[in-house]
Order: C-alpha cells, then sequence, then structure tokens
C-alpha cells in the first residue's frame, strides 16, 4: 500500500481552495459536505464555482492567494492549473503545515484525492494510489449500482441504538454479534423495505431478550475455498469470512483469499508444507475444537471442497461429538476448477459418461489402484496428490495393460495466475511433466475428455478466454 487511508475531520477547519474552474468547485463542494471553513480563491471563477458562493462557510476571494491567506489552513487544494500559483500555495502550505494537495502536480502532493461513493453516513473512498483514475472510476460506479441507497439511511438509524446497545451487552464479542445479526437479520431487512416501525420493534425485542449472562458460544465452520482463484469462492464462504473470529488455514488457500477475511480475524497458518509440518491432523482438529470451546466462531479453510480429499469428515466428527455446532461450506473441488480452467470437460456425451475422483495417496501412502477398471473407455479419471507420484501411476497402470495413447493432462495450479497445463498420452507424460518443474498443487486428468481442450484451441478458444477466472479479474 502506497498511500495510508484516512478520514479526516475538517469540520469548522480552514480549507483553501486556489483555483476557478471545476476542478475548484469539486474540492470547494467536498470540503464544504464535510463541514470545513472553505476559503476560495481565484480572480475569475466560473459558473460552477460562482453557483456555491451562496454557501455560509464558503468566503470567495476574487484574486490569487498570497501567504498570508493560509494561516490556520488545514487543507489547501491547488486546483488553478498554473504552475507559480501551485508553487506558492504548495510552500505556503508547508510553512503551516497544512496538507497540501495540488491537482496533477504529485510532487506537492501529501495526499490524494479517492473516487468517494456517498451514502452519508457511509463513505467508501477508493483509490489506485495515482497508478489508474480510470480503474478507481469503474469501481466506483459497480460499487454505485451494488449499494441500496437506503445503506446510509439504515447506518444512521443503526447509530442511534449505539448507547443502548453499549449500556445493555458489555462483553465486546456478543455486542459484535448483536449488531451483525441486527444489520444483517430481520431488523435490518425490515429498515432496508421502509418498514421502521417494525425494526423498530424487532430491535427492542432483541435487546430484551439479549442474555448477557451467558457465556458466548462458539461455532465450527468447515468452508471450501474452491481451487484458488478467490473470484470462486461462494457467496456463503465469503460472507462467513467476514464473521469468523479466527481462520485456520493451510498451504492451499492463496492470498488473495485471505485478504477477503475479517480485517481482525485471527490467521492461523496450520498448513503443512513440504518439510515444515506446522501441524499434524489431530493438532489442528484439537485447536479447532479449543478455540470454538473459547467461544470463537472458528472458521477452518479449505482448498477446493472440504469433503472431497480434504479430511472434513474427519473434522465435522470431532467437532461434532465436542457439542460444536458445526455448518459445512461446499467450494468448488480442484478437478471442477482445473477442468474447466484448462478447458477439458470432466463428461461429454461423445467420449465420458462417467467420472472417478481418486487419491494417489491414501493413509498408508502411494495407492495400488486398479487401473484398467479406472480408466476404462467412457470413463475420466481425475487423480488428486498425484505429481509426486506421476511416474508410478504411468508405470502402474501400462504394466496393468490400460493403452499408452490415454490422453492425459497435468493441470498446476489451476485457475491461479501461474496456471501451467501439460497434455500428452499416458507414456509420454511423465517425461514431459517431468521437463516442466510443476511445483504443485497438481491434479492429473485421463481420459479422451483431454482431447477437447485442443478442439477448443482449435475452435478459436485461448486458453484466456477459458480460464474465466483470470480473465474476469483481468478485465477490471
Ligand atoms: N479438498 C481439495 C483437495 C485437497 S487434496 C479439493 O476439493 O480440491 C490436495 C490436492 O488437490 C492437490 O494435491 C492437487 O491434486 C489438488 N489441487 C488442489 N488445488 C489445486 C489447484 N489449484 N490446481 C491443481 N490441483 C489442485
Amino acid at each position: 500500500m502506497d498511500y495510508l487511508p484516512v478520514f479526516l475531520d475538517i469540520r469548522e477547519r480552514l480549507v483553501v481552495v486556489d483555483g476557478g474552474s471545476t476542478i475548484a468547485a469539486r474540492r470547494v463542494e467536498r470540503a464544504l459536505s464535510a463541514g470545513a471553513k472553505v476559503a476560495s480563491f481565484d480572480p475569475k471563477p466560473d459558473d460552477e464555482l460562482s453557483a456555491l458562493f451562496d454557501h455560509e462557510n464558503l468566503t470567495h476571494y476574487a484574486r490569487v492567494p498570497v501567504r498570508a491567506d493560509f494561516d490556520g489552513c488545514f487543507v489547501a487544494y491547488g486546483a488553478s492549473e498554473d504552475a507559480a500559483r501551485d508553487t506558492l500555495l504548495a510552500d505556503a502550505a508547508k510553512d503551516v503545515g497544512a496538507l497540501c494537495n495540488v491537482a496533477d502536480v504529485l510532487e506537492y502532493c501529501d495526499f490524494i484525492t479517492p473516487s468517494v461513493v456517498e451514502r452519508a453516513p457511509v463513505t467508501i473512498a477508493i483509490s489506485t494510489g495515482g497508478a489508474a483514475p480510470v480503474i478507481a472510476r469503474n469501481l466506483r460506479a459497480r460499487i454505485e449500482a451494488m449499494l441500496p441507497e437506503g445503506y446510509g439511511r439504515l447506518a444512521a438509524f443503526a447509530a442511534t441504538y449505539r448507547t443502548r446497545i453499549a449500556n445493555t451487552i458489555s462483553d465486546g464479542r456478543g455486542r459484535r454479534r448483536f449488531w451483525e445479526n441486527m444489520i444483517e437479520g430481520q431488523a435490518g431487512d425490515l429498515f432496508l423495505s421502509d418498514r421502521e416501525t417494525d425494526a423498530i420493534a424487532q430491535i427492542n425485542a432483541d435487546l430484551a431478550t439479549a442474555d448477557t449472562a451467558k457465556p458466548i458460544t462458539g461455532e465450527a465452520w468447515l468452508v471450501g475455498a474452491g481451487p484458488g482463484d478467490p473470484d470462486l469462492l461462494t457467496f456463503k464462504a465469503l460472507r462467513l469470512m467476514q464473521h469468523a473470529d479466527v481462520v485456520l488455514y493451510d498451504r492451499l488457500i492463496g492470498p488473495g483469499i485471505l485478504d477477503l477475511a475479517r480485517r481482525d480475524a485471527r490467521r492461523i497458518n496450520v498448513g503443512k508444507s513440504a518439510g515444515n509440518h506446522a501441524m499434524t491432523q489431530t493438532e489442528i482438529t484439537a485447536l479447532l475444537i479449543k478455540l470454538a470451546l473459547e467461544g470463537n466462531r472458528v472458521l477452518r479453510l479449505k482448498g477446493g471442497d472440504p469433503f472431497i480429499f480434504g479430511r472434513g469428515g474427519e473434522e465435522l466428527e470431532e467437532v461434532a461429538a465436542a457439542g460444536i455446532p458445526v455448518q459445512v461450506v461446499p467450494g468448488i473441488t480442484a478437478a471442477a476448477g482445473c477442468g474447466a480452467c484448462a478447458g477439458i470437460p470432466l463428461t461429454h456425451r461423445d467420449h465420458a459418461q462417467s467420472v472417478a475422483f481418486v487419491t494417489a495417496h491414501g493413509a498408508g501412502g502411494v495407492l495400488d489402484h486398479d487401473w484398467t477398471k479406472l480408466a476404462r473407455p467412457g470413463q475420466t479419471v481425475v487423480v488428486y496428490m498425484g505429481l509426486g507420484s506421476l511416474g508410478a501411476i504411468a508405470t502402474n497402470a501400462l504394466a496393468q495393460g490400460v493403452r499408452h495413447d490415454l490422453p492425459v493432462a497435468v493441470i498446476d495450479n489451476g485457475s491461479r495466475l501461474n496456471q501451467t497445463v501439460i497434455t500428452a498420452t499416458l507414456e509420454t507424460i511423465e517425461g514431459i511433466a517431468g521437463d516442466a518443474n510443476l511445483n504443485g498443487p497438481a491434479l492429473i486428468i485421463m481420459g479422451d475428455v483431454v482431447t477437447m481442450r485442443d478442439k477448443l484451441s482449435v475452435n478459436g478458444v485461448q486458453e484466456e478466454q477459458v480460464s474465466l477466472g483470470l480473465s474476469a479479474q483481468q478485465g477490471l
């Protein structure tokens, strides 16, 4: 982050705006709406600026500012597009210790002006650190479209309950939960659908029954995070991530996803990267239970889907046995995510009428699968955790009589920006994948559907277009 986002209290403080055109008018307007005393300077203000002159907190001077005009100044805006005036303004601001912003002259700027979405008292400020203002404007338009007008009113309404809620519920965590239930629950819905009286009745009822003596109960949420692209999270996963007190995650979870968790949630890496055994499965489950029993809402974030080779079943069993309320949220499993992002449909009327998900490893090491049965005609086989034993898998399958030209794909880091897809046959895959120095996580797909990838390319659908998740991110 190149700039620190803050919201300044400028009520009754002096803001100097030098300039007479649209940019100056915008600065004046914004400063006035935040309650500042504004001194505007320009010998020839245009109509837009002049239209603001009636405001009681604005004084306009039909001249260029001089040094003495900056005494007591808190924020100085240069918008004259005149180099000499800009320099005077920046020097004067520095002298008096005012924060300075000069339009389009970054070296004079102590701060930059964000794009703003206003639902007073809710204010959303967006910045790209000056890198691409068009993106900020584009985002602003999207957020504008997304936020119901009523949100500002809801915030103002909720604020009137602050003291009562603080006095009724003394525990900080309990208070946060009450707020969440109020805003996202029935009371919030009633208010946003213009039923303020019913909303008030609901809040009063909730407050009357808020049991402050009862200890806070924890919960455990087993949540699938999908294959890696944050756009492939479910809405539910995202919502719970924003409510969790603690997030336990492992190495399959990329930083882009973790960033979406509630900002002050504790994040614990329980991941087992090769050679660095952070925690055993038993320790992870024990920690999950301990944290939930302490009253936390613990989110166990797992790559893909929690119930597909994710040991979610084992965790669920133990957590439920400890009497902790549990929710399971499915995620896009690697097979579905990698298939889509690599342009390989897992089933196809002409090629595969069934699909098998298998793991290369079991509790006791590399598994001895019956490959002729798995890779039979008309069935796609998806192998999880198989990169390290790709050679052994191919050798076994060939020895068992699986056809040597069976199409095979290896998808490394599927759905992520560094996705690599390799296609070959059962006979050649080991060598070709070996040359590619893949890092994993990687998924193996075997079967005639793999040839569809080439057909998609032949038809002009390039990989970037098939990887919808990626192009959506880049298309901002
Ligand atoms: N629960 C997860 C699977 C966990 S097992 C799911 O439903 O996807 C871990 C294996 O998943 C890895 O060894 C790899 O085979 C596969 N995998 C997970 N994410 C992947 C990704 N982004 N690209 C390729 N393979 C992935």
